[in-house]
């Protein structure tokens, strides 16, 4: 890592078998604040060649078994080690999160207290005994064993820059894998930050690798190489196609966390307050630049318009503004591309006639002028064939839509591509179970939204992914089972004429 003297800014550099390399690619790229367009790095797009390296180098050390032979008590004391200096170093990691990504810090800083967290979890479960042993018939005694796959090839967008690459190194790391990893072009800051810490704590060279670029190059060379054994991957479910596509080559595992359009289901019996203030929660958050984002809530209609006047009267309150700024309620929206893509889905929202009622606009004033912020925009009376109801917008725009029955809000809250996230808020305990266990999600809450924990799996139904991470399900994604047989009694067995 290098400072630009003139400008302040971080140059970039790809981590790979151990060594800081400036990338050899002529495509340099300003990486920004979004807050305020200032260029806070400057970031190579990396060529296929750079990225074969890296992939060349996680292999020769995964074979060498120098991470993968490792005893789990020498793991888990990396592991443990990395926690710590992230922990140490937390101020500077969430003002860095803050500066790329946008958003405001309080949020930022929960991301690397609960990334030091995983490490800290997976530190824990390497050291619990696993697998299973049974005596089968024939007088063998069978043990099954778990082992790491390989080569991963982790993959991981903008959202929760750090959090979401620490939700896939940690567990690959604690099986044993070694790693070629990607972070989203748009937020590479805490990635680099990471890779530091990784190499004090103590991994040796070649486990850990980094790759900064374009994911139609470096993205695409990982999930299509021969010589990578899993590909993890959180983006969109446009990109997870691809990804499944290309992994096709030599039929490598993958896990596939994508994109939602979740559904949070208000009853009229509900704490009424709690469901307006959790339904802000649910949708504004990050600037609604969350996976699971509640972004489709449903109300019962005896409570519809009250709600609504609640809801909106909330949202106008939010204050937008940089992240840095303490008394910002939500920042900024991650880059020009993404802002531009909400002001459509804006646009198109209005074209099919769902009511604007709140924000439905870029805020420019009180010195937001040079930054990409969004006003929290509700659209209600909407219905089920807009796309702006059915369409991931990944921003903050939410629809308000009524039901009638507990059937046609299970109805409508399923009639969707996706099943990431969900939630229920009502005061009758049996109902509220009764209708979230209807609703195929893989992340639900009842009278929550959002919070999740290192312990419990995380991912999707229908096209929002395949497979889980966190919990003991995500160290299993990146562990192969083998069965091992061995006979007590060895003599022959005369199956042929001797
Ligand atoms: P994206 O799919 O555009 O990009 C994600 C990553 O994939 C980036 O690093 C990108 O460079 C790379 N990529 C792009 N094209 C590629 C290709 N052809 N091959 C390989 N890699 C490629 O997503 P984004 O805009 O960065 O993030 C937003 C999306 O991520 C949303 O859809 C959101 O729902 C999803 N997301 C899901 C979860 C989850 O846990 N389910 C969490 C966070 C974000």
């Amino acid at each position: 890592m290098t400072i630009d003297t003139q400008k302040k800014a971080i140059t970039l550099k790809n981590y790979v078998n151990g060594e800081w390399r400036t990338s050899t690619s002529v495509e340099i790229y300003d990486v920004i604040n979004p807050a305020t367009q200032e260029v806070i790095g400057h970031a190579s797009y990396s060529t296929k060649e750079e990225t074969e390296e890296a992939i060349q180098a996680a292999k020769e050390a995964f074979e060498s078994g120098v991470w993968s032979q490792k005893t789990t008590h020498e793991r888990s004391a990396i592991l443990l080690a990395i926690a710590a200096k992230i922990d140490e170093r937390a101020e500077e990691l969430a003002t860095l999160e803050t500066l790329n990504n946008g958003k405001i810090k309080t949020e930022a800083t929960y991301d690397i207290a609960d990334a030091a967290n995983c490490f800290r979890y997976y530190a824990g479960m390497i050291l619990q005994p696993d697998g299973q042993t049974y005596h089968a018939p024939d007088n063998v005694q069978a043990l099954i064993v778990k082992e790491p796959v390989g080569v991963a090839g982790l993959i991981v967008p903008w959202n929760f820059p750090l959090l979401m690459s620490v939700w896939k190194i940690a567990p690959a790391l604690a099986a044993g894998n070694t790693i070629v990893f990607k972070p989203s072009e748009v937020t590479p800051m805490t990635a680099m930050k990471l890779f530091e810490i990784l190499e004090e704590a103590g991994l040796p060279k070649g486990v850990a690798n980094m790759v900064m670029g374009h994911g139609a190059i470096v993205g695409q060379t990982i999930s299509e190489s021969k010589h990578v054994d899993i590909v993890s991957f959180t983006g969109s479910t446009q990109v997870g196609r691809e990804i499944m596509r290309a992994a096709a080559g030599n039929l490598k595992k993958i896990s596939l966390e994508l994109g939602g359009k979740s559904p949070n289901i208000i009853f009229a019996d509900a704490d009424f307050e709690a469901a307006v203030d959790y339904g802000l929660f649910g949708i504004f958050y990050g600037s609604g630049q969350v996976c699971s984002a509640g972004s489709r809530i449903l109300v019962e209609e005896t409570i519809y318009d009250a709600y609504v006047e609640r809801f909106v009267e909330r949202a106008n309150q939010i204050k937008v503004g940089p992240g840095l700024d303490e008394t910002s309620n939500m920042g900024a929206i991650v880059s020009e591309k993404q802002l531009n893509r909400i002001l459509d889905y804006i646009e198109i929202g209005k074209n099919e006639g769902a009511k604007l009622v709140a924000g439905g606009k870029r805020l420019t004033e009180n010195g937001l002028d040079q930054g990409f912020f969004i006003a929290p925009t509700v659209f209600a009376d909407v219905t089920n064939d807009m796309r702006i109801v059915r369409e991931e917008i990944f921003g903050p725009v939410v629809t308000i839509q009524k039901f009638a029955t507990e059937q046609e809000a299970i109805r409508l809250a399923n009639d969707s591509d996706y099943g990431l996230a969900g939630g229920v808020f009502s005061n009758d305990g049996a109902k509220a179970l009764r209708v979230i266990k209807q609703i195929r999600a893989g992340i639900t809450w009842v009278n929550d939204y959002h919070p999740t924990y290192v312990e419990a799996p995380w991912g999707g139904y229908k096209q929002s992914g395949i497979g889980r991470s966190l919990g003991t399900y995500g160290l299993e994604d990146f562990q192969e089972v083998k069965q091992i047989n061995i006979r007590l009694n060895v003599e022959p067995n005369g199956w042929f004429p001797s």
